[in-house]
């Protein structure tokens, strides 16, 4: 296997005011091509800004990262935009990434604008078609960020950071700001949807539980470091290092976390993402919270 994203050295000090923040501190690993890479820590830690440094958001202090073996610290005009047409970023919070005056197709349409070709009815359906894959009705098409839920503008996020077709998604919390009821439907179709596209995933999380559910390979960061990194099973299981064995104890008893497929929201709208992930508190989903229920 090859690495989709591959994470050298990355230093990253913020300086503002005459002060100095030593957000990351020299941080390296590999993303596996198909897999998902789950950076765990508490808030503060770096975990954001290794992720923008990661895909050049921002640009790191030293370091720098290759996505699918390209160096990308020294793109620019036409090379840059290409790598940014091959990733997507999904943010913790959805309504605030989305244009408040834009419908959610033109939402939606707006990377296809920037990135590809597409125009008129091509763009139209390419719009229609993402919507559609992220589990929306064509009837949000029209709506505007404000009518629809947090668990709805996360999968216009969703659709937005796929539009381009990219091999690689870094998703910032994508689903903590959104109601427990609707957490494990998100992250159930991202699960799908990296399947269905060969997607690779760094995937951040301050919630143990996410990361453990969702990915193949996990690393612990503390104060801008990885303390400890290896398969999510050991690592969030029986950690070798102090500081997650710490973290997993702080945490909240999570018995029989066993994935529940197949099973599917009330009204049958929705279907994709929609099987809760475990048998946890986040998975007891009322058919009354539907997310997908489009307001009249
Ligand atoms: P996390 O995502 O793990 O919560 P962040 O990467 O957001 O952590 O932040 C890491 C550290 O860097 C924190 O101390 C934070 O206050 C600081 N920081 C983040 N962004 C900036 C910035 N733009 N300017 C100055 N300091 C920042
Ligand atoms: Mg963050």
């Amino acid at each position: 296997m090859s690495a989709m994203l591959a994470v050298e050295n990355i230093v990253k000090v913020y300086r503002a005011h005459g002060s100095e923040v030593r957000a990351v501190d020299g941080v390296s690993f590999e993303v596996e091509a198909g897999t998902t890479f789950g950076l765990v820590g508490e808030s503060g830690s770096g975990k954001s800004t290794i992720a923008r440094c990661a895909l050049r958001l921002i640009e790191p202090t030293s370091g720098g990262s290759s996505i699918d073996g390209e160096p990308i610290g020294r793109l620019r005009g036409q090379a840059l935009r290409r790598l940014r047409a091959s990733t997507g970023m999904v943010f913790q919070n959805p309504v605030a990434a989305l244009n408040p005056r834009l419908t959610i197709e033109q939402s939606i349409a707006e990377p296809l604008r920037t990135h590809t070709a597409l125009r008129g009815r091509a763009l139209a359906a390419r719009a229609r078609e993402l919507l559609d894959e992220v589990g929306l009705a064509q009837a949000h098409a029209e709506r505007l960020p404000h009518q629809l839920s947090g668990g709805q503008c996360q999968r216009v996020g969703i659709a937005r950071a796929l539009a381009t077709r990219p091999k690689l998604l870094v998703l910032d919390e994508p689903t903590s700001a959104l109601d427990v009821s609707v957490q494990a439907q998100v992250l159930n179709l991202l699960q799908d949807l990296r399947r269905e596209h060969s997607l690779s995933y760094l995937l951040i999380s301050h919630d143990l539980d996410v990361v453990r559910y969702m990915s193949d390979t996990a690393g612990v960061m503390r104060k801008g470091g990885l303390v400890e990194v290896g398969p999510a099973a050991e690592v969030l299981v029986n950690p070798r290092h102090e500081y997650t064995k710490r973290l997993l104890a702080a945490m909240p008893e999570t018995p029989g976390a066993v994935p529940l497929h197949g099973l599917r929201t009330a009204d049958g709208e929705g279907a994709r993402g929609g099987p809760p992930y475990a048998a946890t508190e986040k998975s007891r989903i009322d058919p009354s919270l539907n997310e997908n229920r489009i307001p009249s």
